[in-house]
Formats: structure tokens, sequence, C-alpha cells
């Protein structure tokens, strides 16, 4: 059999988060409750009606553009495509055509435990249409929605896999977000996705004929639907009915399974023509640095950052999802030196922190108590399980510091002698000893159980083990004499 390889590449639709929609001063809205609220007549398309181009919008397009490398057009342009939908009355989306504001870029993901990249081929900008809403024997239409401004990013066709393709939109999303320019809530449509699919033989380079997959809305249906549409492509190919033509396809997510759309549309088809109305925009070098500088931070620039410091990237990538978590860790390891440090923050952080966090919707602990605890446990003061015990019975604005204080006073105040512990743990079980000092070194790990009931938590594990091991090794040596 033939060994393929299965070629996809994206484009990622996402609804910018302005006060008011692409080309007009209505509220952008679309999840409004009450449907047609936010329109106006240039948002519902009338005829006569005037474009005014979105300043914020274009801004953010500029910015998210720079963050994925693409280099922004000094001339900017923007284009009538045509197609006629219910819920696109005008006979035309405005869009960007030969102008985009960004083309080419590269974006890199975390994947299989390494980073990946992908390249882009342009972002641009255009407006979203409205929505129907499909009642039991009528379709309604919502124009909240219509004009809302859409980014759209198109990647070259990199993606190997449909969980690749996922990977990549989980980091787009997190893209947007952190550059606070789209909440990108797939189940509210405010990111969405079309993924186009075809194979070939390993190690060509030609492109086949491919299946594109319309208005993708959650992570789940990506990954499923490509995964369906490579089998079904796999079987035509091995069958040699692979299709010649490109085409479009929809989703079903309750069938699991695609169904066609229409024969996929060209250029041509589209008719492109500049919009008459909206003018050129021209970007100085100047304006371009003056729109870029201000970026917020990234959490793949920080992941790249902290995976050349030694964290452990597959631990970091549990976090990466998680805006709250992963800053806090970030900030945290700012203020840590070593990699021990960083190691033990980073475990609590992927265990014992995300049920706190689940729990009470924000972190109950503050950095300053979190260094501090992972100083100790670094010390040697606090043993892990003790400090995992602190953590995991930690309440809103419950004192984690006061926690730590209090175990330090405990252990000062008692005084504990450890090899006194270890001596009356021995004595007492003598059978025991007797079976380490003829060679069964296994029950070394009872006398660590043993101890460690004894002294409550105030020894780590490690400390307790040096001095049982150093305890019966001299009892070992006596006997020989
Ligand atoms: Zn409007």
């Amino acid at each position: 059999m033939e060994k393929l390889e299965t070629v996809i590449g994206l484009e990622i639709h996402v609804e910018l988060k302005t006060a008011s929609k692409m080309f007009c001063s209505c509220k952008n809205d679309s999840m409004s409750t009450e449907p047609n609220i936010n329109v106006c007549p240039t948002c519902m398309g009338m005829v006569g009606t005037l474009p005014l181009l979105n300043k914020r919008a274009f801004e953010q397009t500029v910015l998210l553009a720079s963050t994925l490398k693409s280099t922004i057009s000094r001339h900017t342009k923007w284009d009538r495509k045509s197609y006629f939908y219910p819920d696109l009355p005008k006979g035309f989306q405005i869009s960007q055509f030969d102008l985009p504001i960004g083309q080419g870029g590269e974006v890199f993901f975390p994947f299989n435990n390494t980073l990946h990249s992908v390249r882009m081929t342009r972002v641009h900008l255009e407006e979203d249409a409205a929505k129907s809403v499909h009642g039991v024997d009528k379709t309604f239409i919502d124009f909240n929605r219509s004009s809302v401004p859409l980014v759209e990013m198109v990647t070259e066709p990199d993606l190997r896999s449909a969980e690749e393709a996922k990977a990549l939109l989980k980091a787009i999303r997190r893209l947007v977000k952190d550059l606070g320019i789209s909440d990108a809530d797939m189940e509210k449509g405010q990111m969405r996705c079309d993924a186009s699919i075809s194979l070939r033989k390993f190690g060509e380079e030609k492109l086949y004929s491919r299946v594109e997959i319309k208005n993708l809305n959650s992570f789940r249906s990506v990954e499923s639907a490509l995964k369906y549409q490579e089998e079904k492509l796999k079987t035509e190919w091995q069958s040699g009915t692979y299709p010649e033509m490109a085409s479009t396809v929809l989703w079903n997510d309750e069938r699991m399974a695609t169904y066609p759309m229409r024969t996929k549309e060209t250029a041509a088809d589209y008719r492109y023509f500049p919009e008459p109305d909206i003018p050129v925009v021209k970007l100085s070098e100047e304006a371009i640095t003056c729109l870029t500088k201000d970026c917020p931070r990234l959490r793949k620039d920080e992941f790249s950052k902290l995976i050349e410091e030694g964290v452990d990237l597959i631990k970091l990538l549990s976090l990466l999802d998680s805006t709250e978590l992963f800053w806090s860790f970030a900030d945290l390891c700012k203020k840590m030196e070593s990699k021990e440090e960083k190691d033990l923050a980073l475990n609590f952080y992927i265990t014992e922190v995300p049920l706190l966090f689940e729990t009470y919707g924000s972190i109950p602990f503050s950095e300053d108590e979190m260094l501090l605890l992972i100083k100790k446990v670094n010390e040697g003061i606090i043993p892990v399980s003790t400090a995992k015990k602190f953590l995991s019975s930690c309440k809103k604005n419950n004192n984690l510091a006061k926690c730590i204080n209090d175990f330090e006073t405990l252990v000062c105040s008692e005084k504990v002698d450890l090899s006194q512990v270890v001596t009356n743990v021995l004595s007492k079980n003598t059978s025991l000893v007797n079976q380490y000092l003829v060679g069964e070194e296994k029950v070394l790990q009872a006398f660590i159980g043993l101890v460690m009931r004894e002294t409550k938590g105030m020894f780590s594990g490690r400390e307790i083990s040096d001095t049982i091991h150093k305890t019966l090794e001299a009892m070992r040596q006596q006997k020989n004499k």
C-alpha cells in the first residue's frame, strides 16, 4: 500500500472585540438576547448607504498580523466579494482581496511535546454576515451579527494531521485573547474555522484537489471532521476514485459525517472588485511602528522563554490554556533563581493549584506566599507532602503564610530529635531490623512510613530516609565487629 501524506490548511475567522461594527456605529454585540436591535441601514445592506471604516478594528488587525510575523502592507484596500445568501442580502461581503493587511508570516505552536510552525499566507479584515436562525418551518435572519469586524487568518497547507490543526487553532485562540482583541469563544461563534484537506504520496511536493470543510465551530468538530474526511479520502485514493475537482462540504456533528455543500467557488466566481466607497489606507513605517509597539505580553513568547530556561515542556503545556494559571506561574518564575525551585513550583501548579483555581475561580494565595512555601520546601524545612497538604487545605483568603509560620513554630517548639525517633522506631521493630541486616533492604520503606507517622510531616522523606539508612548501617557495622 502506498504511503500517503495528509495536507491541511486552515482559514481561521475571529470576531474582533470592538465597541462598534466594521462599517457603521451600531453596537458590536452579536450575542444580544433580542434579535435585530444592533442594526442600521448600513449593516442591513440597504441600497444607498455608505460604509465608514472602523479604525480600531484596523489597528487590532495590524497588531495581530505583526505578532504573526506577517509583512504589514503599506497600502491596503477593500474589495467586494460577491455572493448571495439570505444572511448577506446586499449580495456582497466587504473583504480584502489582493492587498490584505498582512502578508506571509509564521506561527510557532506546541504540538506533540515540541514546537511546530506553520507559515501564514495572509491576514485580512472583513465583515461578518448576519445569522440565519432556523425555525420549524421558517428561517429568520438576525442582523445583530451583520458587519461585525472579522479577521481572517489563512495558513499555508503545512499541517499534517487533525490533531496538529487543533493545536494550531488553540494557539491562535490564546494569541487573540492575549492581545485582548477577541474573546474567541467558539461556542458563541466568535471563532470559526474552515479546513482544507488533501492527500498526496509521501515525499511528493504537488498538491492534489482538496476538500474544504466549512464553518467548524468547536475544537472537537475540527478534529473529528478532519479525521473523518482524511479516512474518506484515503479510501477514495486506494480505490482510484480520489476527487479530481475541489469541493466544499459541511460537517454534521450529530451524524459525525460531512456532506457536500457546493462546488468550490474560485476567485473568478466571487467577481472581486475594489470597494468604491472605502478609500485605500496608506501606512507609513512610523504608523506601523506606533501601532505595534505596545504589544501586550503573549503566552507564546513567555512559553518559549521558560522552555529555554529549562522548564519542563510537557508539564508547562498543561498550564498554557489557562491565562491565570500560566501567568501566575510565569510571574513566579521571574522571582526564582534556581531550576529546583521552578520545578517544585511547576509540580504544585499542575496538581494542587488547578484544583484550587477550579474551586474558587481565582488563585487563593499571594505570589509572596507561594515564593515562601517554595523556598521552605527547597531548603528542606517543609516536606513536599506537608506543602501539598497546606495547598489542598487552602481556602479563599486563607493565609498560606500563616500555615507556614505555624508549622515552623511547631517544629521549633517540639524540637524533635529525628535520630532519637528513628532509634525508638528501630528498637520497637527488631524483626524488621534483622531482615534489613540480612540484606532485605526493601524494609527501609516500612521504616520511613513509621517514622513519618511519628514526626507528623516535620521532616522531609529524604531526611528521614537518610537518617534511617545511617542508623541501620551503623548497626550493621556494630554487628560485623
Ligand atoms: Zn449598523
